[in-house]
């Protein structure tokens, strides 16, 4: 279904936000597009929106349920999430838990590596220039944040790896490492945004040993590893099992 919306504000790789008809909310529309290597590999997987949407929204309210500020008001529908309007700050946030991924290509760190305390690493959101590492005199430099708010966004990005650590782990899913944007509210709160999902985390299932088959996350999409939806399908099932139906907000 889709809901009423205002004019198109942005479209994203993954989300189109609309206006709504309130001045500080907007609608956020989950798609099917599949994107990986900085949207050099595309593809259409049927109900990923749907199952990202369903995902976030559950997560979501369960970090709000654990005092953490998002941008999350409730859903729409199966694919709309409402939300308040925010400025995204053009940081990217990586939570590492378990090296992978660009860390182990990046520096002699084995896959599998537990990190403990979790490393935190901050990126550049701009496509043009391949979202790269930052370094907090890059951070200074370009004038992204000052020093104050960017403690505050690292607080809140542990804070968050505190609660969906032990969350997914109680449904036999090890929270990898995962990637958080915040947002500045209009009456400047900082508050989390985007999304939650097997797009922006890497989940290991505990109940399968095989390194492909543990795979439940855009991993399977960027590796060709095949049941890109069966995966996100069984993280949403699992997720359902801890966390309260999403409620509606229109
Ligand atoms: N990630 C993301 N969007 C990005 C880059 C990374 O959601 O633009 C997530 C990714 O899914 C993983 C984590 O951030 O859960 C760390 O990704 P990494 O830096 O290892 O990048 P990759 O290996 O995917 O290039």
């Amino acid at each position: 279904m889709r809901p009423d919306h205002g004019e198109l504000l942005y479209e994203g790789k993954a989300k189109r936000v609309f206006a709504s008809d309130q001045p500080d909310r907007v609608l956020v529309e989950f798609k099917n597009d599949a994107t990986a290597f900085n949207a050099q590999k595309r593809a259409q997987l049927d109900d990923k929106g749907r199952l990202n949407c369903q995902i976030s929204a559950r997560l979501f309210e369960a970090l709000e349920a654990a005092g953490i500020p998002t941008h999350y008001l409730g859903l729409a529908s199966e694919t709309w999430m409402v939300v308040q309007r925010v400025e995204i700050i053009p940081i990217e946030v990586v939570l590492r838990n378990i090296a992978t991924g660009s860390l182990c290509r990046q520096a002699p760190i084995a896959e599998g590596t537990t990190i403990d305390p979790a490393l935190l690493d901050l990126y550049y959101k701009d496509d043009d220039f391949g979202d790269p590492l930052l370094t907090e005199a890059r951070v200074r430099l370009l004038g992204l944040v000052d020093a104050e708010r960017l403690s505050a966004i690292e607080d809140l990005a542990r804070r968050v790896n505190a609660v969906l650590t032990p969350l997914f782990a109680s449904v036999d899913l090890t929270l990898v490492d995962f990637k958080l944007e915040l947002g500045v509210s209009t009456t400047g709160q900082l508050l989390l945004a985007d999304e939650i999902s097997p797009d922006t985390c890497r989940l290991w299932d505990r109940r399968k040993s095989d390194q492909s088959d543990r795979i439940l996350d855009k991993d399977r999409f960027r590796k060709d590893l095949g049941g890109v939806m069966e995966a996100y399908g069984e993280v949403l099932k699992r997720v359902q099992g801890v966390c309260t139906d999403p409620r509606n907000c229109l």
